[in-house]
């Protein structure tokens, strides 16, 4: 049985697959490990980036199984879906770390120290030039992006690139296909930064959302 279709089954024993018009793609237009999915009438399109070729069915199925739910808006736990969460928890490992910047290294190494006994594997650091989106953490490279509007800020740039490193820290809890990021325990260390309150009415000042400054994450 194909891909989708085997997920479908094991996800939803009670739906008939024949109603249904599965396919999976793989594309090189994403950035790795990421994909989603196209839903029109009974026709469900998943893009996988490529880099999914490679990784063993048993977790491809926990992807699509995920993406399935989210299409579905149902709730629901799979063993392939627990597979899926530990191998993006996991990934940072066997990433390579080539991108980095020597002013976001000084940031990033000032904060391990600080709040991480220097303990945290310096993931890949770049810069992005987005004002809307100041900060964001990627499981799939590794890799904590900072906006360049934070240049001007020093104390700012740090508190969002901890930010970013929580992320990095904490990975995601998930159940019953629902992912949180921000979880109690994110925001109680996020409180531990230093003038954390300071800085939350700097990043006001900036004159945006707190949900929208961190993009993604
Ligand atoms: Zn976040």
């Amino acid at each position: 049985m194909k891909l989708a279709e085997q997920a479908f089954n094991e996800l939803f024993p009670g739906k008939n697959l024949e109603e249904y018009e599965f396919q999976v793609k793989y594309t090189d237009r994403f950035k790795p490990y990421n994909a989603n999915v196209r839903y029109r009438r009974n026709s469900l399109q998943f893009n996988l980036s490529r880099k999914w070729r490679a990784i063993s069915k048993e977790i491809q199925i926990g992807l699509i199984q995920g993406l399935m739910l989210r299409v579905f808006k149902e709730k629901n736990n799979t063993m392939n879906i627990d597979l899926y969460n530990n191998f993006m928890k996991n990934l940072h490992i066997s990433v390579q770390k080539t991108n980095t910047d020597p002013i976001l290294e000084k940031s990033f190494d000032r904060i391990n120290e600080k709040y991480f006994f220097g303990l945290m594997e310096r993931p890949n650091l770049v810069w992005h030039h987005s004002i809307r989106r100041l900060g964001s953490y990627e499981y799939g490279s590794d890799t904590i992006s900072i906006s360049r509007v934070l240049l001007e800020d020093s104390d700012l740039m740090d508190y969002v690139i901890y930010h970013e490193m929580l992320h990095k820290k904490f990975k995601f809890n998930s159940s019953n296909g629902r992912t949180c990021h921000h979880t109690k325990e994110f925001k109680e260390m996020e409180r531990k930064f230093e003038n954390s309150m300071e800085m939350e009415e700097r990043l006001k000042r900036i004159g945006r959302k707190r949900n929208r400054l961190f993009g993604f994450f």
